[in-house]
């Protein structure tokens, strides 16, 4: 009896054990930055969509570490393809375009006291992904209110607007509705169509360039190019980037507003590491030199991306849906005490980046600090896409991000469903 009583109190106990040991494929099981086969518990979950289940809750975006204003702060939004309402079911993703334009409103007026200027930006495919598309014929009618609250300074075309199925559920041109209610005009020239024409002309959709300063006098030139798409709709023509970047008004821009810059902005609709994007920073060093900074904002690859191009050029890309706000900022000139240290080109390139880095940061490369060239540190951010990162970013509180941008959200367009 004694030895069965024993094996009883064994076996209860071991079923306790069972009971309050995390479940497995958990990051309470895991641990916060481990993974096992099955998911992650790293912020890079959020790139390639395997993030465990209670990543959020248990490692609360101890990652996030709050901004810091350079000379130039980019804010960027990319491929959000109508995740605009946050994602009830997935606590980790559930901050909205209000949330995002709270907190662009928050950041401008911190760059104003510090006597920075900071510019937001969307990077294009901003349809196809939940019913708040689907739902309209155009793919675009309900999102394009939405996104008008947002105060981007300039914006991008993807592929996506360029898909027209005819299938019964998406039957017009997504850029052709974009045109026709009004939201190309709104913008007043800062919707940039770089290589996206009318058929069978050379006439731009939107604009093929904009001038930007910032009301601490920060110039930037804006481009918004689309890779070589060849599947898009028969509204538009999509020139090759290659001939584009020959083109006798590209020329011009560089050598007009280029030259007074204080740096190149391109948003472009294509993977961080696409060979076009080296095809328009040779055009643009073949003109301005290799000291001017260029700053590629990149996308449709839908992951977190980090490329450095030369000393004074980089190429970020920050993911999708709204999982991701990115946010770049750079000096206007290298820092003049010391030559800054190389890019560990392999580290940037890895496939799993760190979320929040200065390149300069990273391991030196092969060449030694004390002999390397000057070069621009690129400091940039991966901010989840919820309101505890946004808030930690700010070094505010999420309470603070409340959505003060009252009618952004999708659920006063109810009535049109
Ligand atoms: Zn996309």
């Amino acid at each position: 009896m004694l030895l069965q009583g024993s094996l009883l109190l064994w076996l209860q106990g071991s079923a306790a054990a069972a009971a309050s040991a995390p479940p497995p494929h958990t990051c309470a099981a895991l641990g916060c930055g481990n993974h096992d086969s099955v998911c992650y518990c790293a912020p890079t979950c959020y790139s390639y969509g395997d993030c465990c289940s209670d990543y959020q809750s248990v490692c609360p975006a101890a990652q996030q570490q709050p901004l810091q204003f350079s000379d130039i702060n980019l804010v960027v939004t990319t491929d959000m393809h109508s995740w605009l309402d946050g994602r009830p079911h997935q606590p980790h993703l559930n901050a909205s375009i209000a949330d995002l334009e709270t907190m662009v409103g928050a950041l401008r007026t911190a760059a104003g006291g510090a006597g920075k200027d900071i510019f937001v930006f969307d990077n294009g495919d901003i349809n196809d992904g939940t019913g708040l598309s689907a739902s309209a014929g155009n793919h675009v009618d309900y999102l394009s209110p939405l996104l008008r609250t947002v105060s981007y300074d300039a914006l991008n075309c993807g592929n996506h607007e360029l898909y027209q199925r005819g299938d019964g559920h998406n039957d017009l041109c997504p850029i052709t509705g974009l045109q026709q209610n009004g939201y190309v005009a709104a913008w007043n020239g800062r919707y940039l169509t770089s290589n996206i024409v009318q058929p069978n002309t050379t006439d731009p959709v939107g604009e093929r360039f904009t001038t930007l300063t910032g009301p601490h006098g920060t110039k930037l030139l804006v481009f918004g190019f689309l890779y070589n798409m060849e599947d898009h709709c028969p509204a538009v023509d999509v020139l090759k980037v290659e001939d584009v970047v020959r083109s006798a008004w590209f020329l011009a821009a560089l050598t007009g507003p280029g030259k007074t810059a204080d740096a190149i902005v391109v948003l472009a609709h294509m993977d961080a590491e696409d060979p076009l994007v080296t095809v328009i920073n040779n055009a643009i060093r073949a003109v301005l030199g290799a000291t001017k900074p260029v700053s590629f904002l990149t996308g449709h690859s839908h992951m977190r991306k980090f490329k450095r191009l030369d000393g004074f050029a980089s190429s970020f890309e920050a993911g999708c849906k709204m999982d991701t706000v990115g946010y770049i900022s750079f000096p206007k000139t290298p820092p003049s005490s010391a030559a800054a240290p190389a890019a560990d080109t392999a580290a940037a390139q890895k496939k799993r980046l760190p979320d929040s880095n200065s390149d300069s940061d990273a391991s030196p490369g092969p060449i030694s600090k004390a002999f390397a060239a000057p070069e621009i540190p690129f400091k940039y951010y991966n901010i989840d896409g919820n309101t505890a990162s946004l808030a930690k970013a700010l070094n505010s509180s999420r309470s603070r991000l409340a959505p003060s941008a009252q009618g952004i959200t999708v659920r006063n367009l109810a009535d049109r469903f």
